[in-house]
């Protein structure tokens, strides 16, 4: 009862100065101090909170996705992101939505290479890419990835690049051929040689770290591009793309990665 009569005096000292919201909040900060232990907990609260996730793949292979979590873990989800999210550096032309949406993607790609990620059937997730040989190699076509979705050959070439995928390529009579299964998986000496070397991604002023980073094949391998330190580079995953889908070019000049930019920005 003394509580009441001081938290009336106290609310009704403070209504002149804030409005309805601020109001709203001084109630509620005070219930907090009144009852720190909150209400003695319900059947009810010990439910998990309503969490919901719907996606859907869409006729061109993309997926759309909506739905909530709870506060708890969307601050998680705020703070996995927002560094993610940050540009990477002075020159990065994508909007907060693009980065948000590459960052997610890096959320995605850490979660699947996280030793403790779930397995189905024994394997860790990894997309299954089921490409032609002469689709990777001549840039024409398609590529059908796992679930129905499927991908034109320059993305083909580009996941199938870092080989933590690997991809099921097929010859000429749509057998799956054994090509190249020890030349494209990144030994861990040479990525470690990479990262010793590279820091991170290296093109030209971003920041990101080693383990963000994809290995990219500057000659690919399907092309007969070795996997040696000579002929990868890291590149985060955003730069990744840079390189597969834009006419930027990467080259090895005295053993060192150079980048060169498209010709209409020379
Ligand atoms: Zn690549
Ligand atoms: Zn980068």
């Amino acid at each position: 009862m003394a509580d009441r009569n001081k938290v009336e005096q106290h609310m009704l000292a403070e209504a002149p100065k804030v409005d309805s919201a601020g109001m709203a909040a001084i109630g509620r900060r005070i219930l907090q101090l009144l009852d720190q232990d909150g209400k003695a907990p319900d059947d009810r609260d010990l439910a998990e909170p309503r969490r919901e996730f719907h996606f859907t793949s869409r006729t061109d292979g993309t997926f759309a996705f909506r739905g909530r979590i709870d506060a708890e873990a969307g601050a998680t989800l705020a703070a996995l992101i927002s560094p993610l999210a940050k540009p990477t550096s002075a020159n990065d032309e994508r909007d907060i939505a693009q980065r948000q949406g590459d960052a997610l993607v890096e959320v995605i790609e850490l979660a699947a290479g996280n030793k403790k990620a779930p397995t189905e059937a024994g394997e860790r997730p990894h997309v299954a890419v089921t490409v032609s040989l002469e689709v990777l190699k001549k840039q024409i076509g398609t590529a059908k990835l796992a679930a129905n979705g499927y991908t034109d050959a320059a993305s083909a070439r580009r996941i199938a690049c870092d080989c933590k995928v690997l991809p099921i390529v097929l010859g000429s009579k749509s057998d799956p051929l054994d090509f190249g299964r020890l030349t494209r998986t990144i030994p861990h000496r040479l990525r470690r040689a990479l990262i010793h070397r590279d820091q991170g991604c290296a093109f030209p002023g971003c920041q990101r770290l080693p383990r963000q980073c994809h290995a990219h094949h500057i000659v690919h391998w399907a092309d007969g591009g070795p996997t040696s330190l000579d002929n990868c580079v890291l590149l985060c995953g955003h730069h990744h793309r840079v390189i597969h889908h834009s006419r930027w070019n990467v080259v090895m000049v005295d053993k060192r990665p150079e980048f060169v930019p498209p010709h209409y920005l020379n």
